[in-house]
């Protein structure tokens, strides 16, 4: 017989950058302890820490990615920003 942990997708707050809701799938275990209080860290340690911290905060990781380490600005832009 198959061992499946039982899992729950968890709709988290909108997110702070995009504005957008996301979701986030966690074992069913880990989240109830979660809600029971235990650190989110002691909770879950097996789920990916942009994971916990959409749950938390609701910020995508890839939009935590996006406002703290910024892409390169084209050259374009940066041309046009210096009125060339
Ligand atoms: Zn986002």
């Amino acid at each position: 017989m198959e061992k499946t942990e039982q899992e729950v997708t968890v709709e988290t707050k909108p997110c702070a950058i995009c504005g957008e809701r996301g979701k986030v799938t966690v074992p069913m275990r880990s989240y109830l302890l979660w809600c029971d209080g235990l650190l989110i860290q002691d909770a879950m340690p097996n789920t990916p820490r942009a994971d916990r911290e959409q749950l938390m905060t609701g910020i995508h990781g890839r939009c935590f990615d996006a406002a703290f380490y910024e892409e390169e600005t084209s050259e374009e832009d940066y041309e046009e920003e210096l009125g060339l």
